[in-house]
């Protein structure tokens, strides 16, 4: 077996770059996978997600957000391949805009460039959304479209430039644990033994169950997306006319169009309790009448949609919505990253580049304060 200095189990954004930034820090990873890279059933197997600074007045985000776009614009130097395209965000106040206004003032406090428009001027400025609709907006240019499976492509690519591997389709069945090491170990499903100087685990909507010994407080929902097409004008929907657009207090949120003729909706808030693989993989109907009616508000003509196709994928959520980027207890050597709580994509750079720090240092500049396991009590078998 060839030697690695990480075994990283699950190839997602999370994984992937973690393997892109310990490859930039001259270390070899293998990536194992148990599907492919950009499968349907991980949370990062799309084609585009939100990158936004907006998280009301929670600035320890935006910080975040501010120091992960400087990542995203060098992992798109390194790969020379559009991966971030910065449509700006309009946050739409539909009611008391209690969220818009705090996000507005933490940008504008941070000296980060944001707008906050009456509903007319929104309306002056892209001629889609209904004045109206709603009360005012807040909009700032850096937030945007992040392509999805492309980045993944590219993070492999890279990451295996330099020595690393990402093996598709092996599936980690078990962690060796002693009590001496801690981990030493995982198996595969065909019996085969992985071990290396440190292990990251990263497995998305999976990690509950994989690390089932550590009893680590996710939960996983059912989250559905609906592309839609524009019934007419498909012009005015491309991302030069329309932002990223959200509202928080309905927990809506879309894209432009930017897939053979197709925007996407999403709701931010959590689902139903679910898993990868089990229960439908179709959308309800509900979720599509409800998508319908926010759009009569907001954008009435895109209301009428007709041509839809929909997709479903989890959320791995931590009791407080803020990530798990933490040492395993029982393991000098093992690492955890998830918990990402349906917002972590935007944030993969960086904690790709935490995790790679961690590992190879043993520290990072990153306040991991809100991130660590010891929030929880955790009872180790
Ligand atoms: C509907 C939806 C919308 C979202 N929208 C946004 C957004 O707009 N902006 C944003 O920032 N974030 C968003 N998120 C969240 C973001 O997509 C996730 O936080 C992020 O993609 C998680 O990446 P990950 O690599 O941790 O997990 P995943 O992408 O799920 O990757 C985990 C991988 O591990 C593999 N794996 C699991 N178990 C094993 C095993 N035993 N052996 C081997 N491999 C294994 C899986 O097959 C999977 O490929 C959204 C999530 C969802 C579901």
């Amino acid at each position: 077996m060839a030697n690695y200095d990480v075994v990283i189990v699950g190839g997602g954004v999370t994984g992937l770059s973690a393997a892109y930034h310990l490859m930039k820090r001259g270390r070899r990873a293998v990536v194992l996978e148990q599907h492919t890279v950009a499968n349907p059933l991980g949370a990062s197997g799309d084609h585009a997600r939100v990158f936004r600074l907006t998280y009301g007045k929670d600035t320890f985000y935006t910080d975040l957000g501010v120091r992960t776009l400087a990542l995203w614009k060098e992992l798109q130097k390194d790969t020379r391949e559009e991966l971030y395209l910065p449509t700006g965000m309009l946050d739409v106040a539909m009611s008391a805009g209690n969220y818009e206004e705090q996000s507005y003032q933490a940008l504008k406090g941070m000296g980060l460039p944001v707008f906050k428009w009456t509903s007319q001027e929104t309306h002056e400025r892209y001629r889609i959304f209904n004045p109206r609709g709603f009360k005012f907006s807040v909009f700032h240019p850096d937030g945007g479209m992040l392509w999805g499976q492309r980045t993944l492509t590219a993070l492999t690519h890279l990451s295996q430039s330099r020595g690393s591997r990402v093996i598709e389709n092996t599936r980690v069945t078990a962690v060796l644990r002693n009590k001496k090491d801690g981990v030493y170990g995982v198996r595969d499903s065909s019996g085969r033994t992985w071990q290396a100087g440190a292990y990251l685990f990263a497995p998305g909507a999976w990690t509950k169950d994989l690390l089932a010994a550590y009893g680590l407080p996710i939960k996983t929902t059912r989250q559905e997306l609906l592309y839609l097409r524009p019934p007419n004008n498909q012009g005015r929907y491309r991302p030069a006319h329309c932002p990223i657009f959200g509202a928080f207090s309905s927990g809506f949120y879309g894209f432009p169009v930017h897939i053979h003729g197709f925007m996407k909706m999403g709701d931010h808030r959590k689902g139903k309790p679910g898993k990868p693989g089990a229960g439908s993989p179709e959308v309800s109907p509900r979720f599509e009448k409800s998508c319908r009616a926010f759009l009569k508000k907001l954008i009435p003509d895109l209301a009428g949609f007709s041509e839809t196709e929909g997709k479903v994928c989890h959320y791995d959520n931590s009791p407080d919505g803020d990530f798990i980027l933490d040492r395993l207890p029982d393991s000098p050597n093992t690492w955890v990253a998830a918990g990402l709580s349906g917002h972590g994509f935007k944030f993969a750079p960086l904690i790709g580049k935490t995790m790679a720090d961690l590992i190879v240092d043993g520290k990072t500049d990153l306040n991991l304060q809100r991130f660590r396991l010891s929030r929880f009590k955790l009872r180790v078998k």
